[in-house]
């Protein structure tokens, strides 16, 4: 299990695979350079998770479903591990996680 706690540390416990570790790191970026004031990647963001819920297409998981938070912890984990896979489902989120990597 892996989960990030009310101090955003990143807890693993268990048998944790390599993407659960990405999917909560993933996490800490969003906070870190998605919820920032006076920039508008959140709303880029929030655009592309509507636009999957509107057509049911560009979600990587069920879980990815859940919000918009853990739709970005799930393209990016997916992102990291095979980024050509992942921009094939859904470029405008792999056009936007390539801006986050600059
Ligand atoms: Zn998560």
């Amino acid at each position: 299990m892996a989960y990030t706690d009310g101090g955003n540390n990143i807890v693993l416990a268990g048998k944790v695979g390599e993407n659960n570790i990405v999917h909560e790191v993933a996490h800490a970026v969003y906070k870190r350079k998605i919820m920032i004031p006076r920039d508008d990647t959140k709303y880029k963001l929030l655009d592309i998770f509507h636009a999957s819920q509107k057509t049911g297409r560009g979600f990587v998981s069920t879980y990815a479903k859940t919000d918009v938070d853990e739709f970005f912890a799930e393209c990016y984990a997916a992102f990291a591990q095979d980024s050509v896979a992942f921009t094939k489902l859904n470029s405008p989120m792999a056009k936007l996680l390539k801006g986050l990597w600059k």
